[in-house]
């Protein structure tokens, strides 16, 4: 999901009623490029651009995104750039009510550019899409975006994009059932990849039923043309019980494994997960059926698997939620799809082992209570963290407090914690120690707020408990560092031998 851009409400109705087949062009939609800043080095400080500036032009062409402006200004060496700029007056007599009493308007310019063929202007923008993101036409009966109360949380998880464009930007997966005649033709021109593609199932009547279609171009095909362009994919099914799993998920992974040319670089499977605002009938993975699609892979990778590398990756939950050890860092090879949560649990078990190897043995004045808030499905490899920074740090208790989210009922998971859930579920703890270490990923980046808008200093106030964030081994022993120098300091003053070493 992308935070902050809007939805072109224009390209989401066309996308609705796109036909892959059709020969017909959709309308071109542009927009503006927004600049956000403007760094000393680039040629658009050079120009005297500013950040807020709009371009609106290159050479009397729009466009619809970083790609196309990419295109008009660097396949040049004389650009003509028509920009748009707010201006801010100061009103001599300001109306009653007007703000600051200034009075905004804008103008527009040109500026003309004699330049080395492929330089860049070197600016960056509020979006690299500037016509808005391409949202998803598709009714998927586990679509994460449905389950949830939509006036509890923010817009952005709200957006179903499905834009190829952020595929290759940001990983974000997409489905190809969007793509117009045009997309096409710019896939064909710009060969964007990798590319990060939902199959979820290459059966096309089991495809349809997860993607809710009634028909939509057949993932084999696509992918085979994909493959044409020399553009290489990560896939990933998202798995249902009764749906895609048994026989129809191995089909999947024999068809996207033996696909010729290899387009496919890693399969990615990851268990549905369901909230309590699921309507559509779905299940969530009993702890036998875990268990079974952990062997079938294995066995599959048994017959399979030597020929060509590494290709089908489970994610962490399934091996969480069956309480397995979860696989070496041999698995992960590469950890070519970390973002999908496929290998995050052993990187940061590996990561504490390394990092602690790093630093001496520390120790904390008096004991140290820390708090550390969790979903539950990661406990039984939390706890052995814990164990490892104990031994590293004397005198430091490290709780992991594993949590259920009652916001989301069934969600188990670590990021999806909110701010309301976690008062309610430790406001009545007896012993909540110093501090409470709140994990970063269940925060808004830069806003320190968790997804039900809480700020991070308001669970403190609640709490009575100071609450910290931190993620990742380096960023804990940082932390715990510079707790445990504090304490120290605090025990020493306290301690009159410390402050008289005579006594
Ligand atoms: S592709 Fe499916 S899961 Fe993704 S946003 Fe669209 S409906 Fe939801």
């Amino acid at each position: 999901m992308v935070e902050a851009s809007i939805v072109n409400k224009k390209e989401l109705k066309q996308s609705r009623q796109r036909d892959p087949n059709a020969e017909k062009d959709i309308k071109f939609v542009s927009g503006p490029a927004y600049i956000s800043s403007v760094p000393p080095w680039s040629l658009a400080h050079e120009l005297e651009l500013k950040a807020g500036d709009k371009i609106l032009e290159i050479n009397g062409k729009k466009f619809r995104d970083f790609f196309d402006f990419q295109y008009h200004f660097e396949q040049s060496d004389l650009a003509v750039l028509l920009v748009q700029r707010e201006i801010k007056q100061d009103l001599a007599h300001p109306r009653e009510g007007a703000k600051d009493g200034l009075q905004t308007s804008f103008e527009e310019f040109e500026i003309e550019i004699e330049k080395d063929f492929g330089e860049a202007l070197g600016c960056e923008f509020v979006t690299p899409l500037f016509n808005g993101v391409q949202e998803c036409a598709n009714d998927c009966p586990f679509c994460f975006i449905e389950n949830q109360p939509f006036d509890e949380t923010r817009k952005s998880l709200q957006l179903r994009d499905d834009d190829f464009r952020l595929s290759y930007l940001h990983g974000s997966y997409v489905t190809l059932t969007n793509l117009s005649f045009s997309d096409r033709k710019r896939i064909e021109t710009l060969r964007p990849g990798p590319l990060y593609i939902s199959v979820h199932a290459t059966e096309p009547e089991v495809r349809n039923l997860m993607l809710g279609r009634k028909k939509s171009s057949p993932i084999m095909d696509e992918l085979k043309w994909l493959a044409s362009l020399d553009i290489p994919v990560h896939a990933q099914i998202v798995l249902c019980p009764g749906m895609n799993d048994g026989k129809h998920l191995l089909n999947t992974i024999n068809d996207l494994y033996t696909l010729k040319d290899s387009p496919v670089l890693s399969l990615a499977i990851v268990p549905v997960g369901l909230t309590k605002y699921h309507r559509r009938g779905l299940r969530r993975f009993e702890l036998d059926e875990a268990l079974d699609t952990i062997s079938m892979v294995e066995a599959w990778e048994n017959v399979d698997a030597k020929k060509r590398g590494k290709f089908v990756f489970l994610s962490d939950e399934f091996f969480l939620m069956t309480h397995a050890e979860v696989p070496e860092k041999k698995y992960y090879g590469d950890y070519p799809v970390l973002e999908d949560g496929v290998g995050m649990t052993r990187l940061f078990l590996d990561d504490v082992e390394t990092q602690l190897a790093k630093i001496k043995p520390k120790s904390f004045g008096e004991k140290f209570k820390i708090s550390w808030i969790n979903g539950t499905i990661s406990q039984h490899a939390l706890r052995k963290v814990a164990k490892m920074f104990e031994a590293k740090f004397h005198n430091l208790e490290l709780e992991p407090v594993c949590i259920d989210s009652e916001f989301w009922g069934t969600t188990n998971v670590t990021g999806l914690l909110t701010g309301k859930d976690i008062f309610a579920k430790i406001k009545d703890k007896q012993d909540l120690g110093d501090l409470v270490l709140i994990p970063s990923v269940m925060l808004k980046e830069g806003f320190d707020i968790f997804l039900d808008d809480m700020h991070i200093d308001e669970l403190s106030v609640k709490l009575k408990t100071k609450c910290v964030k931190a993620w990742g081994a380096k960023e804990m022993i940082e932390l715990l560092t510079s707790e445990q120098s504090f304490s120290q300091s605090r025990h020493n003053k306290q301690d009159p031998k410390a402050m008289n070493p005579v006594l």
